[in-house]
């Protein structure tokens, strides 16, 4: 007696190598050689992966311009049994990458989704970099605004932030984080992860920024801006104060400059309050 079995439809989030080709795992090559369609980024840059894999699994693309319409043509090809997989340029799908909004209805309907893990650069420059407590938030790519940078450091303020940044702008945004913070603000940087030039380096906002001007700042970014120990202090009655200032359309930088004068606040962190009120 024959038994048919049903091929189940099933997602494979897939994690490719963020720079090393050698990163990528047995599992992750196995599952890319098996499943019936391999979605990706960037068609070229995933076809040199498969290559030096020997992978000839089909691909098709799946990035942020067509991630509704693609997520409509694969549920009809899982309604058919299909398997397959997602991969991102780099490391892991669906961080700061495509793939969340197939992930989101793929679950609602049941049907199965299995990682196979393995690069992240959030991870890798986590692992390697001195931190105090396990605690961090991750924010993706920092928004360009300043104002609204200095939201997200306000807002992460008592917790080590990471997020991507671009070579760039990381100067740019440095700079930011000095005004901000001060010049002693502690920061980490990581650059070319698993590849030939790979990099970390951790100091004071102001020494990093020294060291990136004579040095070359090329390649992929990672970047952390440590927990600020210095305003765990109370600071509803400086916001009070800068309020009434703001009413009278005073500057952040002139409510800096006035309400460190007046009564010996910190003046990056009246400046820093101020653009985030
Ligand atoms: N999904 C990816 C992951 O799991 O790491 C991240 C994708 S995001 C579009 C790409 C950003 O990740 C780059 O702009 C850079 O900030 C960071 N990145 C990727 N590879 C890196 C590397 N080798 N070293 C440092 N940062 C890297």
């Amino acid at each position: 007696m024959t038994k048919e079995t049903k091929q189940l439809p099933q997602l494979y989030i897939v994690a490719t190598p963020i720079g090393n080709l050698a990163d990528l795992s047995p599992r992750a090559a196995e599952t890319l050689k098996n499943v019936d369609l391999i979605a990706c980024e960037d068609s070229r840059t995933s076809a040199n992966l498969l290559k030096n894999y020997n992978i000839t699994t089909g691909l098709v693309s799946y990035h942020k311009f067509n991630e509704k319409q693609r997520t409509k043509e694969f549920l009809k090809l899982f309604e058919e049994g299909k398997k397959i997989a997602l991969i991102s340029d780099a490391g892991t799908p669906c961080i700061s990458d495509p793939g969340r909004i197939l992930v989101k209805e793929l679950f609602d309907i049941g049907i199965k989704i299995t990682s196979i893990p393995g690069s992240c650069a959030i991870t890798t420059f986590l692992s390697v970099i001195p931190r105090d407590t396990e605690e961090f938030a991750f924010v993706g790519f920092l928004p360009r605004v300043k104002s609204q940078q200095a939201k997200v450091f306000e807002k992460f303020k008592n917790i080590d932030t990471v997020f991507y940044e671009s070579p760039n702008r990381l100067l740019e945004t440095l700079e930011s984080i000095k005004e901000l913070r001060g010049e002693s603000a502690k920061v980490a940087v990581g650059r070319e992860l698993t590849k030939i030039f790979e990099e970390t380096k951790t100091g004071c906002v102001s020494c990093i920024i020294d060291y990136y001007k004579n040095n070359p700042l090329k390649g992929e970014i990672v970047c952390m801006l440590y927990a600020d120990t210095d305003t765990q202090e109370d600071s509803s009655d400086i916001i009070e104060k800068i309020k009434k200032l703001k009413n009278q359309n005073y500057s952040d930088k002139d409510i800096s400059v006035i309400l460190s004068t007046l009564y010996g606040f910190n003046k990056n962190k009246v400046y820093k309050l101020s653009l985030t009120l």
